[in-house]
């Protein structure tokens, strides 16, 4: 939670808290799977990782999403506003992958009919559980900004799986984090990045994405760097 003046450390990424409303947002080229069971370091990631994310967030700022996204400072850092963060994990998914064969009887790659939308409470040491609307009140969160949150992460796939159709990549799945800013406004924080998403050649269905790393499909660099340059003109 960037609610003070500590460095905070995640798995993947350093929160540097500046003087004011802002902080730093410094990508590792540490990669984690499996709740941390699973290890490694790709010389590069951390940069991919902030370039990519902060090449979305411009995306999603331009369609007015409000994100914490402020600039680019450095190879592997971005300037963001300090956020008070939901200790929530809101996942979107469009095709089946991952997790959710194990709730529902549909094979993988099945087109979802609509979008699920589905929160995790975000705890290490519980491995972060899946939740419904009554645990997140409990947790004192509101139902009011529990469907703002819900309703702003459809925008966002909206916006981001019609952005990648555009570019040959199948936006399945991803990981979204929001906070509240200084003046109570819900805003999108933490990365959008291979890390947090899963991207599928539209062609091929190959991986572009971090379980490269977690099912070893090959070459974790080449896959997030291939995705990369399909932003580029
Ligand atoms: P699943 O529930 O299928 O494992 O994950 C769904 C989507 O959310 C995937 O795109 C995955 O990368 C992302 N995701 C879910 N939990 C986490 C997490 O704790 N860390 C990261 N980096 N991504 C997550």
């Amino acid at each position: 939670m960037v609610n003070h003046m500590e460095v905070y450390e995640g798995k993947a990424k350093r929160i540097i808290p500046l003087d004011g409303e802002k902080a730093i947002m410094e990508f590792k080229d540490d990669a984690t799977a499996f709740d941390g069971g699973k290890k490694a370091k790709f010389k590069g990631k951390g940069w991919l990782n902030a370039q990519i994310s902060a090449h979305l967030f411009r995306v999603l700022e331009e369609k007015g999403i409000k994100t914490h996204f402020i600039g680019v400072a450095g190879d592997n850092r971005l300037i963001v506003e300090r956020l008070e963060m939901y200790p929530l994990e809101v996942v979107v998914r469009n095709v089946v992958a991952g997790s959710l064969k194990k709730r529902l009887p549909l094979d993988e790659g099945t087109e979802l009919k609509e979008p699920i939308v589905e929160l995790y409470y975000k705890d290490d040491s519980l491995h972060d559980p899946m939740i419904n609307h009554y645990h997140a009140r409990v947790l004192g969160i509101g139902e009011a900004e529990l469907r703002e949150i819900e309703r702003i992460a459809l925008k966002v796939n909206d916006i981001l799986r019609e952005y990648f159709r555009e570019r040959g990549i199948i936006l399945v799945d991803f990981k979204l984090e929001f906070g509240k800013n200084s003046r109570g406004e819900i805003v999108l924080g933490d990365e959008i990045s291979p890390d947090t998403c899963r991207f599928w050649d539209a062609k091929t269905k190959e991986s572009l994405d971090k379980d490269v790393f977690r099912f070893d499909r090959g070459d974790l660099m080449k896959a997030y760097g291939e995705l990369y340059r399909r932003f580029s003109p």
